[in-house]
C-alpha cells in the first residue's frame, strides 16, 4: 500500500479519463476540483453527447 511519505516533494499531474459511449473514445484531461468516476463530466467534441468520467489517475512528472 501506498504511505503518505512527508518530505519527498514528487511533483504529480492529476487526469481525468472522460468516455463518450456513442463514439466508443477516451477523452483524457487535465484533473479539475469536483470529477470523480461516473460523473458526467461534459459534451463530446465529436457528437455531442454526454461524457462520462471512466477513471482519475496520477502521473508522476519528470523533471
Ligand atoms: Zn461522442
Amino acid at each position: 500500500m501506498m504511505g503518505s511519505e512527508l518530505g519527498s516533494e514528487q511533483k504529480q499531474m492529476i487526469y481525468t479519463v472522460e468516455h463518450c459511449d456513442a463514439c466508443d473514445i477516451n477523452n483524457k484531461r487535465a484533473f479539475q476540483k469536483g470529477d470523480y468516476v461516473i460523473k458526467k463530466s461534459g459534451k463530446c467534441p465529436k457528437c455531442g453527447a454526454e461524457m462520462v468520467i471512466m477513471s482519475i489517475y496520477a502521473e508522476a512528472l519528470k523533471r
